[in-house]
């Protein structure tokens, strides 16, 4: 059998996402494919799924297709072998026509979510009870992946999950290395592709290597937001030149001096040894302010609560609370104590997760199914015309 026999064979084996799964509808465009809400065709298994389908690095480029990288089927193995309470399980990865589908447990809510509807909604803070199980159990999802020597990389609202229960499942671990570069721009063609505001200083002062402690200091980030109902360090983006040099990141920098003071070589001792270090003489004296701002969010005043804010927002990534330490602090010792099934204690009731029936291009593969979507679009767009 030649090897491109060998293949169809092989291909026409696996099995196939819609005949597995049905779609009940489209999440979104995610940072690194797109997102479906589905649930299992196996009429016993009453949960709900996250699809994530990723497409193959060079899309239209399948001439060239050798498969999946080797680091990519490291990552994937990797993921499959973590289990943790607090972080998204990966219930199975399946592949067609040269795409990737990640089949992950569905969470209903997402941090990002949470903090709009209290913004905009409700208008009013998120209860401490609610942040701080929130946050324990973050750090506890954290804890798990420092001790397993797994860093996320990508720690942000929209990627820490939550079940309608009120547990948190931390997700898109290991994707930021599978799937990009370590420092890539904002900005990919006009879609927001990842965001620098939580980035720690030592990566903004051009620290080459991803540590523990980044991740910490996105922790310490997303504790703020859920505070303030707002980013604490909202910086704009410096944009890549025409040579693709990466840019420094004054603008980030400044908010977090304008909040933290200007660092100094006093509470950073290291600081002079980083690529970037040049530019600190530039900036204004700003003295640290967090204080302040921690205690004009209403209905804020725990002074331990205060103590793992500054703690995980520390410049010196060495001095940085770690996540086993700062489930251990004070914090989370004092009256009200952090629940695991915090919303269904608390009877809440959020919002459900949107899902749209927009996007047909899971369906719109070479199945029956793929066809009936494409009847059904071709339907549809028939109507419209008629309308006008
Ligand atoms: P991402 O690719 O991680 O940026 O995800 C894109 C969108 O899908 C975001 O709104 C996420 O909150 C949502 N999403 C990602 N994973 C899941 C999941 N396991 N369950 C439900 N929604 C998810």
């Amino acid at each position: 059998m030649s090897m491109s026999e060998y293949k169809l064979k092989r291909d026409a084996c696996r099995p196939k996402v819609l005949e597995k799964y049905d779609i009940v509808g489209f999440i979104s465009s995610g940072t690194y494919g797109r997102v479906y809400k589905a649930r299992s065709r196996n009429k016993d298994d009453h949960r709900e799924f996250a699809i994530k389908k990723f497409k193959p690095d060079r899309e239209g480029d399948s001439h060239h297709y050798v498969g999946i990288s080797q680091s990519a089927c490291r990552e994937i193995a990797l993921c499959r072998e973590l289990n943790h309470e607090n972080i998204i399980g990966l219930e199975e990865v399946l592949l067609e026509d040269k795409a990737i589908f990640m089949v992950f447990e569905y969470a209903e809510h997402d941090f990002l979510q949470i903090i709009h509807y209290h913004l905009h909604t409700e208008r009013k803070p998120i209860p401490e009870i609610l942040i701080k199980s929130f946050l324990w159990q973050l750090l506890n999802g954290v804890a798990y992946l420092h001790a397993n020597w797994v860093l996320h990389r990508d720690l942000k609202p929209a990627n820490v999950l939550l079940t309608s229960d009120g547990i948190v499942k931390t997700g898109d671990l290991g994707l930021a290395r599978l799937f990009n570069r370590p420092l890539q721009p904002l900005f990919n063609g006009d879609k927001v592709v990842v965001t620098i505001w939580y980035r720690a200083p030592e990566l903004l002062f051009g620290a080459r290597h991803y540590t523990k402690a980044i991740d910490m200091w996105a922790v310490g980030c997303i504790y703020g937001e859920l505070l303030a109902l707002k980013p604490i360090f909202k910086g704009e983006e410096a944009k890549m030149d025409t040579k693709k040099n990466v840019p420094f990141q004054r603008s980030q920098l400044t908010k977090i001096f304008e909040v933290l003071g200007t660092p100094t070589k006093e509470v950073w001792p290291a600081i002079d040894q980083l690529p970037d270090y040049c530019h600190l003489s530039t900036f204004p004296q700003c003295s640290n302010n967090l204080k302040h701002m921690y205690q004009m969010i209403p209905g804020v005043k725990s002074e331990s609560g205060f103590n793992l804010f500054s703690a995980l927002l520390e410049y010196d990534p060495a001095k940085r609370i770690t996540a086993e330490k700062a489930l251990a602090h004070p914090y989370f010792q004092e009256d009200p104590k952090p629940l695991a099934n915090v919303l269904a204690q608390q009877n809440i009731e959020y919002p459900l997760r949107r899902v749209t029936q927009e996007d047909n291009d899971i369906k719109a593969t070479k199945s029956v199914l793929g066809s009936m979507a494409k009847e059904e679009a071709i339907n549809r767009a028939n109507k419209k015309a008629r309308n006008v």
